[in-house]
């Protein structure tokens, strides 16, 4: 009868119940539990959501015609407001291909693309790690799917000669920087796979965590492995390190036509406000110019995995950083003292990770102080 209570019951018996945390944000400080505290688990990569001097920049640069707060519409009826397409040409521009597609958010996108791509021809080859919204997406999309192991290239190849004559297309989806280890795809590899029948074969990355922080242009990892015209569907989110809200995928005009006419989570959803696409076309045009940011996001977090000694499973090699612990109870006693020294850091435990590899998450942010840096390291000596 009770059936939500007793689940509910048992997850807190399990110390696995989720509720909403009651914070306060001050920069890159974060309020909670009477103490004032380092926010290390954030997305806010480059520190540009929590700077107020860019924010009142864009106010004073923004166009009365895109100071609204609602589109009213979806994209394909009414809601198409021109800063969309401005937007879209911008990306477009950016990484010199033919097109460029925005969406309402990341979760949208990757519940989206993969059903609208896919038939019962299709395969689709996805890393065991990729995020939930693809999963989702696999789940909804007709394709036959199969995940392979994380980062494995040699199981993937062999996957690709078998099932070739079988199927009309094969779709390989994998993140470039991965949001628990925090370790990078080698996208060059995936697109050497591709080679082997690129007439078949669809590379699909989602650039989330990456996007702001690699590359020259802060492109994401395929600018930083120069791949970018040999990723079909060229995805990112705009709610992390570009400080805003939305997701894009870059890919051939043809494709976008495609999506524009198949999409489901494109086509019956309410196109972003005008206002939120501002901001990010703001923040996309100052991109290259936050060279900066991100050397000094580089170097934090090189001195941060040498402190943790590439320890056992370690295998960051970006600003997201895991400090594995094992068991789920060591990981949240060593978040909490964490947090009673001043830094918020959380537990990451089953099933989110694997069983035994419980761990704090570091993600760093590029507002952090050097002396700020040293004294996490000082705590985790
Ligand atoms: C955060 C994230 C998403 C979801 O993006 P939203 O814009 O927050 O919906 C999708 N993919 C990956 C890899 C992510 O980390």
């Amino acid at each position: 009868m009770d059936r939500y209570g007793q689940e509910l019951q048992r997850l807190l018996e399990k110390g696995d119940l989720r509720t909403l945390p009651d914070v306060r944000h001050e920069g890159k400080w974060i309020v909670g539990g009477g103490r004032r505290m380092l926010n290390l688990s954030s997305n806010d990569y480059l520190g540009l959501a929590a700077d107020k001097e860019l924010r009142r920049e864009f106010m004073e640069t923004l166009d009365e015609e895109d100071f609204l707060f609602s589109s009213s519409s979806s994209r394909l009826l009414t809601g198409n407001f021109d800063i969309c397409t401005r937007l879209e040409d911008k990306l477009a521009g950016l990484f010199r291909a033919e097109s460029a597609l925005v969406f309402s958010s990341g979760y949208h996108m990757n519940a989206g693309i993969l059903p609208a791509i896919s038939d019962s021809h299709t395969l689709i080859l996805a890393d065991k790690l990729v995020h939930a919204s693809l999963i989702d997406g696999i789940r909804l999309s007709p394709a036959h799917a199969i995940r392979y192991r994380h980062q494995d290239y040699g199981q993937l190849e062999s996957l690709v000669d078998k099932y070739r004559k079988e199927y009309e297309r094969i779709v390989i989806v994998t993140e470039s920087v991965f949001s628990m280890d925090g370790d990078v795809t080698d996208l060059r590899r995936l697109v050497s796979i591709k080679r082997l029948s690129p007439q078949q074969i669809l590379l699909y990355v989602d650039e989330a965590h990456a996007i702001g922080v690699r590359g020259r242009n802060g492109l994401g990892i395929a600018e930083e492995q120069g791949c970018v015209p040999e990723v079909d569907f060229l995805c990112g989110t705009f709610g992390k390190a570009m400080a805003s809200v939305g997701a894009y995928v870059v890919c051939r005009r043809e494709l976008r036509d495609y999506l524009v006419n198949k999409m489901r989570t494109l086509i019956f959803t309410t196109a972003l406000p005008p206002v939120n696409l501002a901001w990010t076309c703001f923040l996309l045009e100052r991109l290259p110019q936050w060279k900066g940011l991100r050397m000094h996001l580089d170097d934090m977090a090189a001195r941060l995995r040498n402190c943790l000694g590439g320890g056992e499973g370690c295998v960051s090699g970006s600003h997201i950083i895991p400090l594995i612990e094992g068991e789920s109870g060591k990981a949240v006693l060593k978040a909490e003292e964490l947090r009673r020294k001043g830094f918020y850091v959380l537990p990451v435990r089953p099933p989110t990770v694997p069983e035994g590899t419980s761990r704090l998450r570091f993600s760093l942010r590029a507002d952090i102080a050097d002396e700020e840096l040293d004294a996490l390291i000082t705590c985790l000596k």
